[in-house]
């Protein structure tokens, strides 16, 4: 029997691949053996080049995800790059801290722009090459405040709240046309992103304290999520959202 993880001859597109979580999925899906391209504001130089070194082909797709303006863009250099498109995995996210009270309309259009308009706007424009071509794979990158409420991340919370309904409504529509749509909520992973929880002693403690496993979760810790649901063993997964969190949720 074949190995159902691999991903040789497939193309996935990659959002945010500069660093983080979207680095390690890149890394993680050519490992399976797909081709990426990698997509950030800054082009994903170190990315592609780990890609290259795993015998890989990588495409650099420079794009600002803030507005749709390049949503089609990302689809046409993809397809232009590499061939074809089988994969997307909306990672690109942002978050702006203040109080519900004090929160700008500024801050709330950036994020939820970024995290929940560009993306569905990717869905659309990558689900219609898949649906064309009666098969796909869609991964939006989710959060455990797509569960929760949380706390002075207001617009953080509705945009990644609003990935879980999106990918839910995508995957009743397209199911039965090929293309499969989930979601992966990250807990707390240490990135970029987390840096400044990291450093406040007094934070730090409190997350490890409530986290079950009693560590931060690693970027690489989200890899085999995104391979198996990019991969033939998740054919009949359809709609879900995969939390890999170290059990916060479960507590
Ligand atoms: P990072 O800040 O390390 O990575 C974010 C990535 O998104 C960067 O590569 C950045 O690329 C890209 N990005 C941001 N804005 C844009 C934009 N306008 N256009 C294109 N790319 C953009 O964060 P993480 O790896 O931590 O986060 C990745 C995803 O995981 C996000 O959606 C985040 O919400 C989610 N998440 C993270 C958690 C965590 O604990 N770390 C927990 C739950 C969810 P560049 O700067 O090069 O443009």
């Amino acid at each position: 029997m074949s190995n159902p993880f691999d991903l040789t001859g497939k193309v996935a597109i990659v959002t945010g691949a500069n660093t983080g979580i979207g680095q390690a999925i890149a890394l993680a899906l050519a490992a399976a053996g797909a081709d990426v391209a990698c997509v950030g504001r800054t082009p994903a130089e170190d990315t592609a080049a780990q890609i290259r070194a795993l015998g890989r082909r990588a495409a650099i797709v420079a794009a600002d995800l803030s507005t749709i303006e390049p949503v089609g863009r990302v689809v046409d250099e993809t397809l232009a790059a590499l061939g074809g498109l089988d994969i997307l995995v909306n990672n690109a996210g942002i978050i702006r801290r203040a109080d519900a009270v004090d929160f700008t309309e500024a801050d709330w259009d950036a994020v939820v722009d970024t995290n929940l308009k560009s993306v569905f706007f990717l869905c659309q424009a990558a689900g219609r090459h898949m649906i064309a071509q009666g098969a796909g794979r869609i991964i939006n990158i989710a959060s455990m405040l797509t569960f929760q409420g949380g706390i002075r991340v207001p617009s953080y919370t509705a945009s990644k709240s609003g990935i879980g309904g999106l990918t839910k409504l995508l995957a009743n529509e397209w199911a039965g046309k090929g293309v499969t749509v989930n979601a992966i909520a990250p807990g707390y992973i240490a990135t970029n992103n987390t840096a400044a929880l990291q450093a406040d002693e007094t934070r730090n403690r409190a997350i490890l304290d409530r986290i079950p496993a009693g560590r931060w979760g690693d970027p690489a810790d989200l890899g085999g999520a995104a391979v198996f649901l990019a991969s033939r063993a998740a054919d009949y997964v359809q709609g879900h959202i995969l939390a890999v969190d170290g059990g916060w949720l479960a507590r």
